[in-house]
């Protein structure tokens, strides 16, 4: 199984993906974790260009995609073939929601990739947390200080990606479930459990 994690900056990603791993390994299945950009030696270098060099919206969107080949041929596949899960901390929602949602990448050009990339391939289930871009900035605010140039823009540029992304969701098919990531963590935990209770257990 492949399940990911998506959503805006600060919304609160990295707890859920922890107890989700721990719910896999309780359930006696092999897991490996990763993220987006990343998850590969050559990922990581692309991450790191990624995050701080500026650059074209198209290149920004090749390089995550060449990322994502990469990550797809070295982890990914190779994982799901042998049965072992994998949780990853962003996929191709979130290039549909920063690339093209934020950054303004033609939707057309983002599906050309997609499909060229991993056709008719997509994660089993996709937990998207969702929150006001004005919450998740306070969040931020509050917690690390190295922000990456992703994370200093402007607060617009976060409601386009936070749209894109229900946008994508309405359009999933019941892939990504959409949790309200306001609340609570534990009660945002719960949900989550509960979620890969059902669709899993
Ligand atoms: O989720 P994480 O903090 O690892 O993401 C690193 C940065 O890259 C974030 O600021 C995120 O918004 C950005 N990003 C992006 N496009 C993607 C994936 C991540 O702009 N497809």
């Amino acid at each position: 199984r492949f399940i990911t994690f998506e959503g805006i900056d600060g919304a609160g990603k990295s707890t859920q993906i922890a107890a989700t791993e721990t719910w896999i390994r309780a359930m006696r299945h092999d897991v490996v974790r990763s993220r987006e950009p990343g998850g590969t030696p050559l990922g990581e270098k692309l991450r790191e260009l990624l995050l701080h060099e500026p650059m074209h919206l198209e290149t920004e969107a090749l390089l995550m995609f060449a990322a994502r080949r990469e990550h797809l041929a070295q982890v990914i596949s190779p994982a799901l073939q042998k049965g072992t899960w994998v949780v990853c901390d962003r996929f191709s929602d979130a290039s549909f929601a920063y690339q093209s949602g934020g950054r303004g990448l033609s939707v057309d050009k983002f599906f050309q990739l997609e499909q060229w990339v991993h056709p008719g391939f997509q994660p089993d289930l996709t937990f998207l947390f969702d929150l006001d871009p004005a919450k998740a900035a306070e969040r931020l605010a509050a917690g690390r200080q190295d922000h990456d140039r992703f994370e200093r823009e402007q607060r617009d540029f976060f409601v386009r990606v936070r749209e894109a992304y229900l946008e994508r969701a309405r359009r999933s098919a019941g892939r990504i479930a959409v949790v309200d990531a306001a609340r609570p963590v534990e009660e945002v935990t719960k949900e989550i459990l509960d979620i890969l209770q059902q669709r899993f257990a």
